[in-house]
């Protein structure tokens, strides 16, 4: 990658009335939670049929099991990496509107960014199968599967989309609105397969935002969306994106 590029990205930011940044696994990997997909990924060693909604809804024991073996276990210790630190600042000095994020695992938030908008939720809820009503994760207790609901006494889900669930429509509704008024996007981690989230960053193309990338390798964006591409982790990326826009703003 050319120091050109770092800067051509940092002055877009600088100059931008509207940016946000749109995040998939790969921003959250350098804090040791593992991506869906790839050879190490959740799914080489899980079934993804019991992550189906019907599957849960059959077995909410077996499935609680499972979703706290490969989730609540681990996220207990995870924190926030520097990518996820450097878009903080970024949202902190006024460089950054919003945070569109695929992933599940509530690190952006305890980065401090305040607006973000999850497309597939966070194991930082549960909802109640029956009142619907949500509640913060820390609060119910796991000593007994299925938690239940402290107030009617429903299972309680975590408050994130399984598959055959459609995605929230309201987070749909305002990153899609986010999109249409963005002159910058920074797309971190992803290959932008998995829809609707991955059309975020096609809508603020098709509108005339510039697209800014950072991913290990190229994804479907890069030709073809994507104005400036820097190529490596994100927690070496952003840090230095965030100082590049920082520096002289
Ligand atoms: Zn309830």
């Amino acid at each position: 990658m050319s120091n050109g590029a770092l800067e051509n990205a940092a002055r877009t930011i600088r100059n931008a009335r509207c940016c946000f940044a749109f995040t998939g696994a790969g921003i959250s990997v350098e804090s040791g939670i593992p991506p869906f997909r790839g050879h190490q990924g959740i799914w080489s060693k899980y079934d993804p049929a019991k992550f189906e909604m019907n599957y849960f809804r059959r077995h909410p024991k077996e499935s609680w099991e499972l979703l706290i073996e490969i989730f609540y276990s681990r996220q207990v210790a995870c924190r926030p990496n520097k990518a996820h630190m450097a878009l903080a600042e970024l949202e902190a000095a006024g460089r950054l509107v919003a945070v569109v994020t695929q992933n599940i695992d509530g690190l952006h938030q305890q980065a401090g960014n305040t607006n973000v908008l999850e497309y597939h939720g966070s194991t930082s809820r549960m909802q109640c199968m029956k009142c619907r009503r949500k509640f913060p994760t820390p609060i119910v207790r796991l000593d007994t599967l299925p938690p239940k609901c402290p107030d009617c006494g429903g299972v309680l889900k975590p408050d994130i989309v399984f598959f055959s669930e459609g995605v929230p429509d309201d987070v749909h509704r305002d990153a899609t609105t986010l999109a249409r008024q963005a002159d910058a996007v920074i797309v971190v981690g992803t290959t932008g397969e998995i829809q609707p989230a991955g059309r975020i960053p096609w809508i603020a193309h098709h509108n005339g935002a510039t697209v800014i990338e950072i991913n290990t390798r190229e994804s479907a964006y890069t030709y073809r969306a994507t104005d400036i591409y820097l190529e490596g982790r994100a927690g070496r990326m952003l840090p230095m994106l965030a100082e590049a826009v920082l520096q002289t703003g």
